[in-house]
């Protein structure tokens, strides 16, 4: 039996593993939801919501073509060998970013079963490498969805085909309110609202962050979850750019060409246990509480916690604001940076663990030496400068008048805003924090705007 495994590649559309296994005849498209993938920190439920809602969608298509969709919510292993007794042997199409292929790999080649592994190999290929898998990937044409595609009559009763018993799985963490939609449709609206009329600012309001919530693409979601393929995306917009005749648009949109195909060539290895270490060095003891204000967007700078609780309600942010909430309690706040990268990877519903975890680890020195402190107030007074984002995410600080937004504990009735002093002087724990970074450094460069890192979108300073 052709066993089509689905995991982070949610659509039917430039979809490899299926144009190939409905080569064959009969498949079974599957997705297994694995206990414990979805124990791991960096999930929560609102990760599962948009996959419930992607899976609502492929079903959708893979019936519209006379199959089904076929669910378990078991260990892997067992469902394979419930597969195995049904069918005697299997053939396993799946896509190369999924995050069970570790154990599909081991448990085919002990059981001596043909795997079809698809999409650019790039972990073990040089930096030039990588630039030329990528750019053959994109180039290939797009893989048209099967007219057909036929299922077994008879499977084994692991399998399921009612959603309904999908829908409670318990998953850990905050459900989200106003979050983006998963699916193959609606990234494919998505991708044209952007083409046809929300790139007209992409340059200009990439770091503004109410701005860029409908300026920028919002793909990411529906790239991490796999419910659109960078190539379509990349090829569509070629083709938009090949028929534009405004050079303004021209540029927008090459803008952003370039950040996908950055995306695409982002490898994150493990940091070296060294720099791990160094970088312990320099920390401060673990605080709770202050861990607990940054998650709750109670730390008294303004445009942290607008970010912090913009998030908890919408799931995204815009590259700057990542940055520097992530800088803040990594950096400036001086705590170790593992359990609040894992509760943010909880958070962004378009977590991707090979971006996120590369970012993280650059912001907080893990990678380079080079490492960026923000000043938040600084930025959000460039970003921000009326405070509409803050006012719109901090009701506390609604009617402040617009002098004070970004500092509120200099407005004389600060007091009666109820909203809480902020728990550090910014400036001076910037300045702590970057004597502590150049202490790692030989050389003990001065710190101040030569301190950019190395995918620095804005120029932070202390
Ligand atoms: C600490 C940190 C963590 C991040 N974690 C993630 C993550 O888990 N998942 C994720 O998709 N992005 C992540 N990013 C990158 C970036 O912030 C988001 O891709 C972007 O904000 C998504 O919004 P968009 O789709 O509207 O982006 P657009 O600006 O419209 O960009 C289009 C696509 O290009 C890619 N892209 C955009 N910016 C970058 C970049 N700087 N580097 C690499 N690829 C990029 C994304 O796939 C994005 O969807 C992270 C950035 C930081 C600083």
């Amino acid at each position: 039996m052709n066993i089509i495994l689905f995991d982070r590649d949610l659509r039917i559309f430039d979809h490899q593993p299926i144009a190939e296994a409905a080569k064959m005849g009969e498949v079974l498209p599957l997705y297994i939801i694995e206990p414990s993938q979805w124990e791991d920190a960096a999930y929560s439920v609102r990760h599962f919501q948009f996959v419930v809602e992607s899976l609502e969608d492929l079903s959708h298509q893979i019936e519209k073509r006379g199959g089904k969709l076929f669910f378990s919510i078991n260990k892997m292993c067992d469902v394979f060998e419930k597969l195995m007794e049904a069918y005697e042997s299997i053939n396993v199409f799946i896509h190369r970013n999924s995050r069970i292929l570790k154990k599909v790999i081991e448990w085919m080649g002990k059981n001596q079963q043909r795997l079809f592994i698809y999409g650019a190999e790039i972990d073990q290929v040089s930096a030039r490498g990588v630039k030329k898998q990528v750019q053959s990937y994109l180039d290939e044409p797009l893989i048209q969805a099967p007219d057909e595609i036929q299922v077994p009559e008879e499977t084994p009763s692991i399998l399921f085909t009612d959603m309904k018993k999908i829908y409670h799985f318990h998953v850990k963490g905050q459900r989200i309110r106003f979050g983006q939609q998963g699916g193959e449709s609606r990234a494919i609206e998505t991708l044209e609202s952007f083409l046809e009329e929300r790139c007209a600012n992409y340059i200009v309001n990439q770091h503004k962050p109410l701005p860029s919530s409908f300026s920028s693409s919002r793909l990411s979601a529906y790239i991490s979850w796999g419910n659109i393929s960078v190539r379509t995306i990349l090829q569509k917009t070629s083709e938009k750019l090949q028929l534009c005749e405004n050079d303004d648009e021209k540029l927008q949109l090459e803008a952003f060409l370039s950040k996908l195909t950055s995306m695409m060539r982002t490898v994150c290895h493990p940091p070296e246990d060294k720099q791990i270490e160094e970088v312990s060095r320099i920390k401060k003891d673990w605080n709770e509480e202050w861990f607990q204000r940054w998650i709750e967007g109670m730390t008294g700078v303004p445009v942290i916690d607008a970010a912090m609780r913009s998030l908890v309600k919408t799931g995204w942010l815009n590259y700057t604001l990542r940055e520097m909430v992530t800088s803040f309690i990594a950096n400036t706040l001086l705590l170790d940076g593992q359990k609040p990268s894992a509760v943010l990877a909880q958070l962004y519903l378009d977590y991707d663990p090979a971006l996120h975890d590369f970012y993280v680890q650059q912001i907080t020195g893990l990678r380079t030496k080079k490492v960026k402190i923000a000043n938040p107030v600084k930025i959000s007074k460039q970003i921000d400068p009326e405070g509409g984002f803050i006012r719109r995410y901090i009701s506390e600080l609604e009617t402040i008048p617009v002098e004070y937004v970004h500092e509120p504990w200099l407005y004389p009735a600060f007091y009666q805003l109820g909203y809480p002093p902020p728990m550090i002087d910014v400036v001076k724990a910037n300045k702590l924090a970057r004597q502590r970074f150049d202490s790692l450094t030989k050389q003990n460069k001065p710190s101040g705007k030569n301190g950019e890192g190395e995918t620095g979108q804005l120029s932070f300073d202390i």
